[in-house]
């Protein structure tokens, strides 16, 4: 059977089938359809998220309820207000062609009156997060004594959430006689016994192995140092310039605290963790679905909510604490049958725990390298010149083409395309031009490590009118170091801080040497204290490390000097290093 027709699904549920455009039934449907259109059956169903389990109880529930009456007739209980809005937002489209269908989504955070009015227009089926069902059952708002179906949709989750107890309640109100579908991605023990609990001989249906990974994601592990991990993401970004992911930390603090260093970097990233208000989730979940952010960092709670087609790959930047939650990460990926990867990073002493996840999932990791910069700079140019190939043309500009025709006409082909690149290429050749290789061994300098790293005052903040932001871009430019030179930048009133790696202490030092901002006398100095004096050991050590980057310095010296000549070039500079952050999608 690989057809709806031969479910046994009615002329109107084949034509919104039809509309949406499915072609086949997976794998969980063509188990369940069947079982639940001809039987009055408890059910439960285990299957990977992604897999079309909201149609395998979505089409039998509209099939089975009588649309002509008004009663409410199947609960169907989600763990989120996201996942509540999807399904609600799904059953509708399945239920178009019937007429009469009310399908009510009854969630936290919204006003319950104009939901109690929408339920009283009469709801066939109510959609609820368990918080706000309980709420409104205990006011009398909402009556289930009468339906026939109730869904556990993502029973895990909802337990790994803590609503055991709603749901007891909630499930006291309705009647003996109704039957219980669970739907779950996993079958931890706080499941089986809810099936216990509230099931009568319920049928048992498993796609692929129990708790087992989708088919679609392949896994992979990164080794690294502790301290590489912020650098080991960034390059993993850069060696995929589709990148379009999910980048799971344990707690909020790291996800916001990675999330900011990434928009620093100028990446388009965004933190989603339970600290954000339910608006501000929300803002964050449309630029992720529209794609405005490509790389989403987010705490597993926040992260459960979200249901996007086309994540192409999930990072653990750390794992979770609970083995059995890489499944509910590496599950964003892979889904409605397209590939996904799932990435971890791990430090050695973690490398035990890659074993114990293989046997939850049931498939084993590659262990991968961290791309060389070398590397990523080819990904890079090529991408570049992909975008180039399929770029339409944009014939607004052909009103300018003779001015810029005119002041390019003295370069042939060959050259235009090398200034063409260099435009667009230099930021990440200068990056990772001197960088070290990152690997487990390897102590390569990273960003929210002090070693290796001077600590400089310098006489400007927040009443000359900076920001971290915008005093980071004004070093950057005038320092010419390429993108992750400077960091830890602290804007305070009338002072702010800045670190930059120990080997271009001189050279910040001459820079500023006689500088002025606004007419102002600028003074940089070397913080004398905590972070990065920088001894002279640890200055010789690292020296062998960074050899590469002389040459490169010499190279930018030389570029300074001519940049040097007037202010204004050096405003145009800085100017572009913002418009760049701006203009990468
Ligand atoms: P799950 O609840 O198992 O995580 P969903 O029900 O949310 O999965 O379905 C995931 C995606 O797959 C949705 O975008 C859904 O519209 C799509 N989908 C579901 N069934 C099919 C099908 N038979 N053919 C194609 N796409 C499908
Ligand atoms: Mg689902």
């Amino acid at each position: 059977m690989n057809n709806f027709e031969q479910l046994g699904l009615s002329p109107k549920l084949l034509n919104a089938i039809l509309d949406l455009g499915f072609e086949n039934p997976s794998e969980v449907q063509q188990q369940a359809i069947p079982i639940l259109l001809e039987n009055e059956t408890d059910l439960v169903a285990l299957a990977q998220t992604g897999t079309g389990k909201t149609a395998a109880f979505g089409f039998p529930i509209i099939q089975k309820i009588d649309t002509e009456s008004k009663q409410t007739q199947a609960l169907i209980l989600s763990p989120t207000r996201e996942l509540c809005l999807q399904i609600t937002n799904e059953l509708q489209l399945y239920g178009k062609y019937e007429k009469s269908l009310n399908v009510v989504a009854v969630y936290g955070g919204a006003s319950i009156t104009e939901q109690e009015r929408q339920i009283k227009r009469g709801a066939q089926i109510i959609v609820a997060t368990p918080g706000r069902m309980k709420d409104m059952l205990g006011r009398k708002m909402i009556n289930i004594s009468e339906i026939k179906y109730c869904v556990l949709d993502e029973a895990d989750e909802m337990l790994n959430m803590g609503f055991y107890e709603d749901i007891t309640d909630i499930l006291s109100h309705s009647n003996k006689n109704k039957k219980t579908w669970l739907f779950s991605a996993t079958m931890p023990k706080e499941v089986a016994s809810i099936a216990k609990e509230f099931m009568k001989k319920p049928i048992e249906i498993t796609v692929g192995s129990k708790n087992e990974g989708s088919k679609n994601v392949v896994h992979e592990y990164y080794t690294v140092n502790g301290r590489d991990r912020y650098n080991a993401l960034k390059r993993l970004a850069d060696a995929h310039p589709d990148i379009f992911s999910v980048i799971f930390c344990r707690t909020k603090r790291d996800t916001q605290k990675v999330a900011e260093k990434l928009i620093e970097d100028g990446y388009n990233a965004s933190a989603l963790h339970g600290d954000l208000s339910q608006n501000q989730r929300d803002l964050v979940m449309k630029s992720f679905r529209t794609r405005q952010i490509q790389m989403l960092v987010a705490t597993d709670v926040a992260a459960r909510g979200i249901d996007v087609d086309d994540i192409t790959h999930v990072i653990n930047y750390q794992l979770p604490d609970e083995v059995e939650t890489y499944t509910h990460r590496s599950g964003r990926t892979g889904r409605a049958g397209k590939h996904g990867i799932s990435m971890v990073i791990i430090t050695k002493s973690e490398q035990r725990k890659i074993k114990q996840i293989e046997k939850i999932i049931n498939k084993s990791f590659t262990q991968k390298e961290i791309p060389s910069g070398e590397e990523i700079c080819q990904v890079q140019l090529l991408h570049l010149a992909k975008s180039i190939k399929n770029t339409e043309v944009n014939h607004d500009i052909d009103q300018y083409l003779p001015q810029i025709e005119n002041m390019l006409e003295d370069f042939d082909k060959e050259e235009l395309i090398k200034k063409l690149f260099s435009v667009e290429f230099t930021r990440f050749h200068n990056y990772y031009k001197g960088a070290n290789k990152i690997e487990s061994s390897s102590h390569s300098g990273d960003y929210s490590d002090d070693s290796g790293s001077t600590r400089f005052f310098i006489n400007v903040g927040s009443k000359d009118g900076f920001s971290w932001m915008s005093l980071k871009d004004l070093l950057k430019a005038e320092l010419d170091l390429g993108r992750d030179a400077v960091n830890k930048v602290d804007v305070k009133a009338s002072f702010s801080f800045f670190n930059v790696d120990e080997s271009q202490t001189d050279k910040v030092l001459k820079v500023f040497e006689d500088y002025e901002y606004q007419g102002r006398q600028v003074n940089v100095e070397v913080t004398k204290g905590k972070t990065g004096g920088g001894s002279r050991k640890r200055r010789d050590r690292k020296k062998g490390g960074r050899k590469s980057n002389e040459s490169f310095k010499t190279k930018s010296n030389a570029k300074r000097r001519d940049s040097n000549k007037g202010k204004s070039s050096r405003k145009a500079n800085i100017k572009s290093s913002i418009n760049r952050r701006k203009k990468k999608k």
